[in-house]
């Protein structure tokens, strides 16, 4: 995942095997009290279930979904999350080894990320699982019990990796890339002899993680190519069986995917399986996700898969550590409702879309099981972040990351979107891997209804809509009526301006309208939204196009706006004005904003006009697109009875040509 999303058991190990196996960048000897034999050959196989009892989610049928689709969850922080003292549990409630659960459910392979050594040089786990190649092998050995098996997922780092970082280990920074290829060789070997000596089945090997062009320290393709090819180069010898995967991020971004698969190509990485992550509210839409992917698949012969994905099924924290996603999130899109239902039908979609690619042959969502490790405040959670590494980063982390995890340290910042609730309970989302082959027609029901906002003049009718948008369970949207607080409508009637939350009701479905009263306007078609003929606009010069215009996008607020352009140089001088009259005495402010562009030299102001004669001015800035600037004239005294005219006058030579503007939002609020 991106950010610092992102636990601990160093008690198994001996304090002497930590420091060993970190000194250097070696591999200890460590976790050899994991026998191969405690497992293998006895593997206990768990049949999917077809039709689930009580599952009140809708879900349909991903259509044409092969049988040996990997259904993957990345559970790198279980063990840290267990040592602070998390108990997962069965559907009725009781204890239950988290490994049987999830195969009860459908899924069919474990991730865990593997750090080369992510403690400082006391022992202190960085954090985020303190995940190693014992950890490693400790959780292929749980996993291999119940027949799951292992998607190793090397970071060559000693913590996180991700798109916006790609440290070396600290033992490897000194190194060459001959160097450190040498090491990425050795540590992927003794790993996964690791795994396979504790009893883990490594289906796939992952050499890098959301790896951007840049891997262990490396930037160039070069770098980045040779590292993958040494490491890739360990996984056919020790795990012939298994794929090899590269990993990648950004799906969105155009041409990305086809450049990394062409890099890779003409530098002849030995892979099978092209990765990426997609995270439905970065990752833009799942049709481009299937079609990025079916490139690589159908340009180079590669099979493709995605590797981490999640979504919340709260909008709440329960750790207080925030998370990524939440109410408060902004610049994200939200595809689906923070609901249990919501998480499925993100599950559900992206598992269709990966199918759809050419050559599509999994999902795996990632870290379905970090939830709160307990505690009534901060502090209490801290406590075990810090001693079991169950938070994304501890502050001993400082000593490898200082300017990121070592200072923003602290919890869970994916709690919401695990698969589990926050009592370790499984969420009936995770039977999303079992119930895409069968489908769950249960009855299709309203499921969330998006906040609607209004915005009205003081005084003004407060018109709430009779029905609004109600998104089913099934992802599809239905009107249905709302019945409004009569107490929350009165409320806003009779307190002035301010903001608003009027609660309403559709059905079972809370509502809620935002409304902003703004102070009483004495303009008319203030924004341009009407039809009133209020506003006049004299052309002074030959401006060719001054006209009110339709588009949202130019427009300050609403959808119109008043649009001026002309081709020729010096052909835009114009003024638009509009005259207030029979006002009540008092002190009044005017203001009325423009945005445009290509002025050259140009002369642009907001004028208040009594008595036929310009009183007053203020001179306003036509720069570049989506900079709007207001002009505002303040303390204009009007007698009772009294009018006022009130305007804008722009002239622009334009730069090499004529110019652009639009004009929006004029104000005269009463000062006083
Ligand atoms: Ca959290």
């Amino acid at each position: 995942m991106k950010n610092r999303l992102i636990l601990f058991t160093i008690l198994a190990l001996s304090a002497s095997i930590l420091l060993c196996s970190c000194s250097g960048g070696e591999i200890a000897e460590g976790g050899s009290d994991i026998e191969r034999s405690a497992f293998c050959g006895e593997l206990e196989s768990i049949a999917p279930t077809s039709k689930i009892e009580g599952n009140t989610l809708y879900l349909e049928k991903v259509e044409n979904l092969p049988e040996d689709f990997i259904m993957g969850v990345d559970l790198s922080s279980v063990i840290a999350e267990e040592e602070s003292g998390v108990v997962f549990r069965d559907y009725s409630g009781e204890e239950q080894d988290i490994f049987k659960t999830l195969a009860e459910n459908g899924v069919t392979h474990i991730r865990v990320r593997v750090w080369v050594c992510p403690y400082d040089e006391n022992g202190n786990g960085y954090g985020g699982g303190n995940n190693d190649a014992e950890k490693a092998a400790e959780i292929g050995s749980r996993a291999a019990k119940y027949g799951l098996r292992l998607i190793v997922d090397f970071h060559y780092s000693d913590f996180w990796a991700d798109p916006a970082k790609q440290m070396a280990p600290k033992g490897w920074k000194d190194l060459d890339l001959d160097g450190k290829a040498d090491e990425v060789y050795k540590f992927t070997k003794e790993t996964l002899e690791k795994i396979e000596a504790a009893g883990g089945v490594v289906g796939m090997v992952q050499v890098g993680n959301e790896t951007n062009g840049a891997l262990c320290g490396e930037t160039s393709w070069d770098g980045v190519c040779r590292l993958m090819s040494s490491g890739s180069r360990a996984v056919r010898e020790v795990c012939p069986e298994a794929l090899v995967a590269v990993h990648f991020a950004n799906p969105e971004r155009s041409g990305a995917y086809a450049d990394y698969a062409r890099q890779l190509s003409e530098r002849e990485v030995d892979y099978d399986v092209f990765g990426s992550s997609y995270y439905p509210f970065w990752h833009g839409t799942l049709e481009n996700l299937t079609s990025v992917l079916s490139n690589v698949a159908t340009t180079y012969g590669k099979k493709v898969m995605v590797l981490e994905t999640s979504y919340a099924y709260t909008p709440d924290d329960t750790d207080f550590n925030g998370n990524t996603i939440s109410d408060a999130t902004s610049g994200i899109t939200k595809n689906y409702p923070y609901t249990v239902q919501g998480q499925a039908n993100a599950l559900r979609d992206v598992i269709e879309a990966a199918a759809k690619a050419t050559g599509g042959i999994g999902v795996c969502y990632w870290e379905g099981a970090w939830i709160t490790v307990g505690g009534a405040s901060r502090e209490e959670n801290k406590e075990k972040w810090e001693k079991f590494g169950s938070g994304w980063a501890s502050s001993y982390s400082a000593a490898y990351d200082p300017d990121d995890a070592g200072k923003y340290y602290g919890g869970s910042a994916v709690d919401n979107q695990a698969l589990f609730d926050s009592n370790g309970v499984p969420l009936q989302s995770l039977q999303v891997f079992n119930l895409v082959r069968y489908g769950n027609d249960a009855e299709v029901k309203p499921e969330s209804a998006e906040d609607i906002s209004l915005i009205i003049e003081d005084g003004g009718e407060i018109a709430l809509p009779e029905t609004v948008d109600v998104l089913m369970t099934n992802g599809k949207k239905q009107p249905a009526e709302v019945v409004w607080s009569e107490e929350d409508i009165e409320k806003a009637s009779s307190g002035g301006a301010g903001n608003y939350v009027i609660g309403g009701k559709a059905g079972e479905l809370e509502v809620k309208c935002r409304l902003t009263v703004l102070e009483k306007n004495y303009l008319l078609n203030y924004s341009f939204e009407g039809d009133e003929q209020v506003w006049v606009s004299e052309n002074l010069s030959k401006t060719e196009q001054l006209y009110v215009e339709d588009k949202k996008d130019d427009s300050l607020t609403g959808t119109k706006h008043f649009h001026f352009w002309s081709a020729a140089k010096d052909s835009v001088e114009f003024t638009l004005e509009q005259t207030a009259e029979n006002l009540p005495e008092g002190k009044y402010n005017y203001s009325i904003s423009i945005m445009g562009g290509d002025a050259g030299e140009y002369e642009c102001y907001a004028y208040v006009k009594q008595d036929g004669e310009i009183v007053s001015k203020a001179p306003m800035e036509i720069t570049v697109y989506g900079s709007w600037d207001k002009g505002t004239i303040e303390g204009i005294t009007v007698p009772e009875g009294g009018s006022v005219t009130v305007g804008v006058y722009v002239k622009c030579s334009g730069s090499g040509g004529g110019a652009w503007g639009k004009i929006d939002d004029a104000y005269l609020n009463k000062a006083e």
